[in-house]
């Protein structure tokens, strides 16, 4: 009964707790945390004694959006907006056995691990369907990691160019047949397979449960995103999509539904709590009013969004219409880490480059809040997880005050979300157990991985080389049709009245 034994954290500073961080001891029973207190708190005579002398104690950060299908095709690609990402999709995450989609998902899971990330958010992929065996290898790769997981297969009825208006007319005759191949499989069969994947579901939902993944919306149609919201309700699972990302997936959502893609789905009914928005950099002040109003979410990746050219989302505004905004890396194919610290950073310096109104600017307690938190809840964890209080999950990483990030250590969350990059995480503790202990994930022989992730990448190398030749036939076409629609008038104003420089209607009818 060894799991049944306390554990007892003494003598670590908890970040949050004054610029140097207060001296607390933590006491732990099974998963989760029973007490913080003064230095000397009562623990029961066999409870494990954890020295957290000269460590900075933190919540576990939590990656609300990311794609574990992405991690072996990280730094892949450079020069690539979202829709030659996209484009290279087939390619880049293409031919991918059970094994592949275990140990893309894995690697990202070791890597969140090493760099103080305890919990994710994660859209993963399966062609032409997602497959109960597949998502049942993505959720065991945290399982064995040792990591929680939000695991939401991303699914859609329309192919990439079946969702642009025109695209398919732009390609030359010979590659419009060859694209054919990368469509989906029907509406049905892929609802129908999420269905038996949720229902047949082993992992236990505290550590690693299902959510419901339409990709983008104008890749789906209406009653199909009816349908996942019925399911996600129906097992009461989270819905998380990819809402405003790119310019052109604005002129696209407006010309498709006459309003902004969040308007649209706020008709649906599909707004709710359970609901997050991946990215939203061109969100409008009437969208993020909706999405307050309704308790939704927003996954805010500044790293990926600077990557593919996004631009820059308004996270003050959000904050400012009660959006929950939780902070993600996306995925390794397109930011190309998976490092929380990172991120914080970067979401700290994108709200600070918008303009010089310094009160628009975020905090350091914000975005830590954000990665913590708002991420939190944005996985449907908000109660459980993202804080060191009672009746929270022992949930913790353990930095080394003695790495050069804290030579000095003058602010804690200022140098968290400024300074630290991950190097000084010594210890990460999930559920009451070190997953991560002197650096090293416990258990995880990381030359015996390299290998296997070698075998991999070689094999797939070989294995995707049409998929490859497919790509860099209709890149140039992808290339000047899609930031051709991102030329097209429409302006989100940032920081005047909150409306748009173009009226939509205007727009759509010409
Ligand atoms: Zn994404």
């Amino acid at each position: 009964m060894a799991e049944k034994r306390a554990t007892i954290i003494r003598g670590g500073r908890l970040a949050g707790s004054g610029p140097r961080a207060e001296v607390a001891d933590i006491l732990i029973n099974g998963d989760t945390i029973a007490e913080v207190g003064p230095p000397g708190l009562a623990a029961p005579a066999d409870a494990i004694v954890i020295d957290a002398r000269e460590r900075l104690i933190h919540p576990g950060l939590i990656n609300a959006h990311m794609h574990g299908h992405g991690n072996l095709a990280k730094g892949m690609g450079d020069r690539w907006t979202l829709e030659l990402l996209l484009a290279a999709g087939p390619w880049i995450t293409g031919g991918r056995t059970l094994e592949d989609k275990y140990l893309s998902t894995y690697v990202g899971a070791i890597e969140m691990l090493l760099k103080g990330c305890t919990a994710c958010y994660d859209l993963t992929v399966e062609f032409p369907l997602p497959s109960v065996e597949g998502m049942d290898a993505c959720g065991r790769a945290y399982a064995d990691a040792g990591m929680r997981a939000v695991l939401a297969p991303m699914v859609a009825e329309l192919s990439f160019y079946e969702a642009i208006p025109g695209l398919l007319d732009a390609l030359p005759p010979a590659l419009q047949k060859e694209v054919e191949r990368l469509r989906l499989a029907p509406g049905d069969a892929t609802l129908a397979a999420m269905r038996a994947s949720m229902q047949s579901w082993t992992f236990d939902r505290a550590s690693v449960r299902p959510a419901v993944a339409p990709t983008i919306p104008h890749h789906c149609s209406d009653d199909f995103m009816r349908k996942c919201t019925e399911l996600a309700r129906e097992f009461d699972v989270g819905m998380h999509s990819h809402v405003q990302e790119s310019k052109a997936q604005v002129i696209v959502g407006l010309k498709r539904y006459g309003k902004t893609q969040t308007a649209h789905l706020h008709d649906l009914g599909l707004l709710g709590p359970d609901f997050t928005v991946g990215h939203g950099v061109w969100l409008d002040y009437d969208d993020m009013q909706r999405l307050g109003d309704h308790g939704a979410s927003v996954a805010h990746n500044p790293g990926s969004n600077m990557r593919l050219g996004n631009g820059l989302a308004d996270v003050r505004g959000m904050l400012e219409r009660k959006v929950n905004v939780g902070i993600g890396t996306d995925g390794a194919n397109c930011s190309d880490n998976l490092n929380m610290y990172e991120s914080m950073r970067l979401a700290s310096m994108v709200s600070k480059t918008q303009g010089p109104d310094t009160d628009r600017w975020l905090t350091t307690g914000e975005v830590f809040a954000a990665a913590t938190e708002g991420s939190a809840r944005a996985l449907g964890f908000g109660d459980k997880l993202g804080r060191i209080a009672p009746g929270y999950k022992a949930d913790i990483v353990f930095l080394d005050l003695h790495n050069v990030n804290w030579l000095p250590f003058n602010n804690a969350v200022n140098q968290l979300v400024h300074t630290e990059d991950g190097s000084a995480v010594h210890s990460v503790m999930v559920g009451g157990r070190m997953v991560v202990e002197g650096r090293r994930v416990t258990g995880v022989d990381m030359a015996a991985l390299a290998r296997r992730v070698e075998a991999a990448r070689s094999r797939l190398e070989g294995a995707t080389i049409p998929n490859k030749q497919l790509f860099e036939k209709v890149e140039h076409v992808v290339n000047s049709f899609c930031p051709g629609l991102a030329k097209m008038p429409f302006h989100v104003d940032r920081f005047g009245g909150g409306h748009h420089g173009h009226d939509h209607a205007a727009w759509v009818k010409r």
